[in-house]
């Protein structure tokens, strides 16, 4: 590694320190190192020019020769703006500034050639060009033009302050100036030689100044293969090595628990999907290596009998099992349906939650220790310091993606040795992204409904059809169906949202008036013993509507509820859709579920819509959700990290993710220790790795 990479930014020469200062708020950058990572998010032709009548509306990057006949300022809010009209032989156009105005009324001259360029927007008519870059025409025509002129990413606060995308070049130049250019290889010659990549040099310099277009596809391919591979090295190797050093408590035995279960109590036949997903999980149990292993299954899959069948396995060798939910009307739900199992095995089972009082309390936690409870369920008051086991064996966490890392790593520390973990997830993660967030869990994958499972129907009303949709819902309660009937509630929002709930709980009540017709309500500001109480009403079929918010989300089980009617649907987001829609289809009735929203939708709104209405399969549910939100908003990948990528788009380059993992196994699989000279550079990268925080830190 060049020692010069780490020298902070404000010693590159046309830095100083104000640049520096706002390039280390704005971009993250501290170091030459830092800099060099900052890789364009696109490249641009600057040797076309377009003419004004040729302009799109579509917000593309132009460059356009003309001069400036007027300037105005514009009163507006707060400030003033300064507007210039530009025109050139085919039409007039308009160049805005909100700051600077002063230096850019000295600077510019009225009937001079200049070249603009920037994004264009269309607004009242006419197009403009907010803070172009702008360039003498006689000065431009002296600069060397590449067809393939990098646009690094950028921020307001940045352009605004004079650092252009044009200053980011030149900088960009002085780096490699004053680097010479060489940088420390960071893959090993095989696979620079198997998979013909160019070297580490030659791509950091045709990513910044390509070349031509075939250096730049090959600069940007190695260095995304390069991030792409440093990641799941990374995951494999901690996976690999929680496999060997980890000891886990091997259950060797299946026992009475389990095969008294299996024999005598089982309520249904196990299907395909889920008798091969306990096989992996009584692999993994049985051998010395503690579990990690993720249970993915689309909602009504059936995870909780597989999850509750691993328990008895752990029961069976003596250990302790405890089940953690996101909410505590999950956690009670769990608790319930286990409860009726355990007590036909004998099993002692309590649950622990926010409400449960001190004196329980008590009892549970000594219960606890000496190893009299086997089975705790609850919600995060599991994690609690004080929740001490006795030798918990197994820990299962239900809707993985509402917990974060810390909280999975917490339950880790439990015991002497680390229990077994296995984690469930109802949001179907596309298998790409798996591999990245949880790329150092095992999966598992239920892909198969219980038998006999009608699919919903699943419909889109506008609000004015909205006594239609009453009338509907009134057929189906005289058919002794149940409904739901649920409100957005989105934190920012809160108080609005509150106010809608009771507005849509109000006018519920009038259309469906008792003493004919009885409505619960549940919603996050109630207390957990009222909120129990409105849930229990309803699981016994003593109300027929249940109005609530996304509290309900995970997991609730009513199989006798048919309808779910979800309002403003378009608020919600695809995998919540997809969820709350869960809630109805669990009995044998045809379930429906109806998206009720206003009349004006954006594209993204419609799309999420349609795709609800067309398919149920909560993996291509969750394909389409990745493209339209991108992989940082996709719930759990927040925590995760390892999606600051840089270069590679974890969508989009999908294939080269699977080189990577693929590469990556496969030098493990031969030099676990990666100890041999082939895999120096290797080795030198991934210990590079561990002291900085973004893998990017460690390159050159
Ligand atoms: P999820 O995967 O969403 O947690 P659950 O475990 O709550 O799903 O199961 C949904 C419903 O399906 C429950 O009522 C459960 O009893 C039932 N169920 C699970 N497995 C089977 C099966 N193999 N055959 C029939 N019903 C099943
Ligand atoms: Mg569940």
């Amino acid at each position: 590694m060049s020692a010069k990479l780490q020298t902070p930014i404000d010693y590159l020469k046309g830095v100083g320190p104000n640049r520096a200062d706002l390039l280390r708020k704005e971009l993250g950058i501290h170091t030459y190192q830092d800099l060099i990572n900052l890789f364009p998010n696109r490249y641009i032709d600057r040797t076309r020019y377009y003419k004004i009548n040729q302009l799109q509306r579509s917000n593309a990057d132009v460059q356009i020769i003309g001069k400036i006949t007027a300037f105005k300022e514009v009163a507006q809010k707060r400030g003033k703006r300064l507007v210039a009209t530009f025109q050139d032989d085919t039409g007039t156009m308009e160049l805005v500034w909100f700051r600077g105005q002063k230096w850019i009324r000295d600077s510019l001259k009225l009937n001079k050639p200049y070249v603009i360029f920037g994004k264009t927007n269309w607004f009242s008519g006419k197009f403009s060009m907010p803070h172009p870059d702008i360039e003498e025409l006689e000065v431009h025509k002296g600069n060397l033009r590449s067809a393939m002129q990098p646009i690094y990413p950028s921020t307001e606060k940045l352009s605004n302050r004079g650092i252009t995308n044009r200053v980011v070049s030149k900088i960009m130049q002085q780096l490699f100036l004053e680097t010479g250019k060489k940088f420390t290889e960071t893959l090993s010659e095989n696979l620079l030689a198997e998979l013909k990549l160019i070297s580490k040099s030659e791509a950091l310099f045709n990513v910044h100044f390509p070349m031509s277009p075939e250096l730049l596809s090959k600069a940007q391919f190695r260095l995304k293969f390069e991030e792409l591979f440093y990641i799941q090295l990374q995951l494999i190797i901690k996976n690999l090595t929680q496999k060997s050093k980890i000891k886990g408590f091997p259950f060797e035995k299946v026992g009475n628990y389990f095969n008294t279960f299996f024999k005598t109590h089982l309520p249904f036949e196990l299907t395909g999907a889920q008798k091969r997903v306990l096989k992996e999980i009584r692999a993994d149990l049985g051998s010395n290596a503690q579990m990690n292993r993720l249970l993915q299954g689309d909602v009504g899959s059936g995870k909780t009998i597989v999850a509750f069948m691993s328990m008895l396995i752990a029961l069976d060798n003596g250990f302790q099992a405890c089940l953690m939910a996101p909410t505590e009307i999950l956690s009670v739900q769990h608790y319930n349906g286990l409860l009726e199992l355990c007590n036909k095995l004998n099993i002692r089972i309590k649950k622990l939650t926010g409400s449960t009082k001190t004196s329980e309390r008590k009892e549970i936690h000594e219960s606890l220790e000496n190893g009299d409870l086997q089975v705790l369920v609850g919600t995060h008051a599991l994690l609690e310091d004080k929740v001490k086991f006795k030798n918990l064996g197994l820990a299962i966490i239900d809707e993985q993606h509402r917990f974060g890392v810390a909280q999975r790593s917490k339950l880790w520390k439990k015991n002497t040795s680390p229990p077994h973990i296995l984690v469930m997830t109802a949001t179907p993660i596309p298998r790409t992204l798996a591999m990245s967030v949880y790329g150092d869990l095992d999966i598992s994958i239920i892909d198969e409904l219980p038998p006999g499972r009608q699919s919903i129907k699943t419909v889109h009303r506008y609000d004015k059809n909205r006594l239609n949709v009453f009338k509907f819902i009134r057929d189906e309660i005289a058919k002794g169906r149940q409904i739901y009937i649920v409100y957005p509630l989105i934190q920012e929002n809160e108080k609005m949202d509150y106010k809608d709930l009771m507005d849509g709980y109000e006018s519920i009540a009038r259309d469906f008036p008792m003493p004919d017709y009885q409505i619960s309500i549940v919603h996050g500001k109630m207390k957990p013993a009222d909120k129990d109480y409105e849930m229990q009403r309803f699981i016994k079929g003593e109300t027929q509507i249940m109005v609530a918010t996304t509290v309900i989300e995970v997991g609730v089980n009513v199989p006798n509820a048919s309808v779910m009617i979800i309002e403003s649907a378009e608020r919600f987001g695809l995998s919540q859709l997809h969820q709350l829609r869960g809630r109805v289809g669990r009995g044998a009735e045809q379930s429906y579920c109806i998206l009720m929203t206003g009349h004006k939708l954006s594209n993204d709104s419609k799309t999420r819509l349609e795709t609800m209405a067309r398919t149920s399969d909560g993996f291509e549910i969750a394909e389409v959700d990745l493209r339209l939100r991108g992989p940082g908003d996709i719930m759990g990948t927040q925590q995760s990290g390892v999606l600051n990528l840089k270069i590679a788009d974890i969508i989009k380059d999908n294939d080269i993710l699977k080189l990577a993992r693929h590469h990556a196994k496969n030098i493990l699989k031969n030099d676990a220790t990666l100890s041999s000279i082939d895999n120096k550079a290797i080795l030198d990268t991934y210990k590079s790795l561990g002291k900085y925080k973004n893998i990017w830190n460690y390159i050159s």
